[in-house]
């Protein structure tokens, strides 16, 4: 009992969690329960409309009856004529009996037919005393059974009167539901199938939707995952940095005393020293992608000469191209050039990671900034190099978080996949844009896009 408790109690704070499968469940539901509803009232309806007509027909063809007969009472003979006449050209195909009657003290007796063998017969009913006496048209819906058979019957009385409305005699007609009866089944197998073709369309695309279902479970469990991960980074990248900060302050006074020690151990501490500049490296990274997705990195932009950012970085990093026996340049616009509305430490930051990629995946060559300004409103900043380029496929996920170019030459290159994403997050958080065109085994140009702040026309 416990058990099937806790398995509704689950199923019900799973319906809760996921509002899109429990919408679709009663969707499930409703749809083919409105299909069933909407067949049953259309049949209903139609059966309940179509026997309201055929009354009114019985009851007309009653008062037309009625008023020949009201002349031929006095010449029976005549009137069986007449009725026979009627019965088997009919008034109405279903038309089953046509009976005119006489009042005989207190019943009625029959003085035409269309069944012969009834005439004479003495009719005690309590419907046409009703008729009578009210003097009125009495309908109602009654049953014969013949060889077995049921059929549903209209038995309509009316009376017949003179013209100024004496009472002469009595007219039943009996019509038949058979027809309607059978145009209602037929109407009624026809929804069936119709119904059960659409629960079966429904039911396939349900079942279609059922993969529907899994993608939004799996979607669901992968946003759990994705923050997650979020978390993870963010606890292990804060975790990481006071461990690296103190290794790296350890280190730099062991630096300072270096002189003094034999080379093998200086060897040493230069290889610990980049190994901990690698582990910075990767922290910072880390840190700066846990602040963008999280949305803790602030952006404060004030008009800046990008031409400034890009020089400083340029002059920092070109001593390391250099050693690597690179060619470095750096072509700024020489005009008049309006400031750009970025956050100067977030662009330097983009600069770096540029220049130092462009350095370190060219082997030789030259590595090159420009700034150009065409006066279009837009300012655009490309690191070109002559580097081990890479392929279109390979361009296509560049920019997603820990891509890391896979083929022979880039392999031994270390990185951690993470400094161009940055790039892209921080260029678009200030409206600018990043672009790449490469060539494997040629070079590669990384180009951002910005727009600098309008100046008042003189
Ligand atoms: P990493 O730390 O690996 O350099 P990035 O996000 O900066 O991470 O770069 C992602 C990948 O893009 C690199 O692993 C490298 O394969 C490729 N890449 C980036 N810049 C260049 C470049 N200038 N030339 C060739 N490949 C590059």
């Amino acid at each position: 009992m416990q058990f099937i408790k806790n398995k509704i109690s689950s199923y019900i704070r799973f319906l809760a969690d996921n509002q899109q499968v429990f919408l679709s469940l009663l969707l499930i539901l409703l749809v083919p329960g409105i299909l069933v509803f909407n067949t049953v009232f259309v049949v209903k309806s139609m059966d309940d409309n179509m026997n309201y007509e055929l009354r009114l027909k019985a009851e007309m063809a009653g008062s037309i009856v009625a008023r020949y007969s009201s002349d031929l009472l006095g010449d029976p003979t005549q009137l069986q004529a007449k009725i026979k006449l009627t019965v088997d050209e009919s008034l109405h195909s279903s038309t089953r009996k046509v009976t005119i009657m006489v009042p005989e003290g207190e019943n009625f007796q029959v003085l035409a037919s269309s069944d012969q063998s009834e005439i004479s017969q003495i009719r005690p009913q309590l419907q046409y005393t009703v008729a009578w006496h009210q003097h009125a048209t009495i309908a109602q819906l009654v049953q014969t059974v013949q060889n077995h058979q049921t059929e549903r019957l209209w038995q309509v009385v009316t009376p017949i009167a003179t013209p100024t409305g004496s009472k002469l005699g009595l007219v039943e007609i009996l019509v038949s539901t058979a027809d309607m009866d059978a145009r209602t089944q037929t109407v009624l197998v026809n929804s069936v199938l119709v119904l059960v073709a659409s629960i079966g369309l429904v039911l396939l695309l349900i079942a279609n939707n059922a993969r529907l279902f899994q993608y939004a479970l799996l979607f669901h469990k992968l946003q759990e995952v994705d923050k997650m991960k979020d978390n993870f980074i963010s606890i292990a990248s804060h975790e990481l940095k006071t461990p690296v900060t103190a290794a790296k302050g350890f280190l730099s006074l062991v630096e300072q005393e270096k002189q003094v020690l034999p080379a093998e151990i200086q060897s040493d501490i230069n290889k610990a020293n980049m190994s901990l500049e690698r582990l910075s490296d990767l922290v910072n990274d880390l840190l700066n992608v846990s602040r963008i997705e999280q949305k803790r990195l602030a952006i404060d932009p004030v008009p800046t000469d990008i031409r400034t950012v890009v020089g400083e970085v340029f002059e920092d990093l070109s001593g390391s191209a250099q050693k690597k026996g690179l060619t470095i340049e750096y072509h700024p616009f020489t005009g008049e050039l309006p400031p750009v509305l970025i956050d100067p430490a977030k662009f330097r930051q983009i600069m770096v990671n540029l220049l130092t990629n462009a350095i370190k995946y060219t082997i030789s060559g030259k590595v090159e900034v420009n700034i150009i300004f065409e006066d279009l409103g837009k300012v655009a900043v490309s690191v070109k190099d002559t580097g081990i380029g890479m392929s279109a496929g390979d361009m296509e996920k560049l920019f997603t978080q820990f891509y890391r170019v896979r083929n022979r030459k880039a392999r031994d290159i270390v990185g951690t996949g993470l400094g161009l994403w940055i790039t892209k997050q921080l260029t678009e958080m200030m409206d600018g844009k990043i672009l790449v065109e490469s060539i494997e085994d040629v070079g590669s140009r990384f180009t951002v896009v910005f727009s600098v702040i309008p100046t008042k026309k003189k």
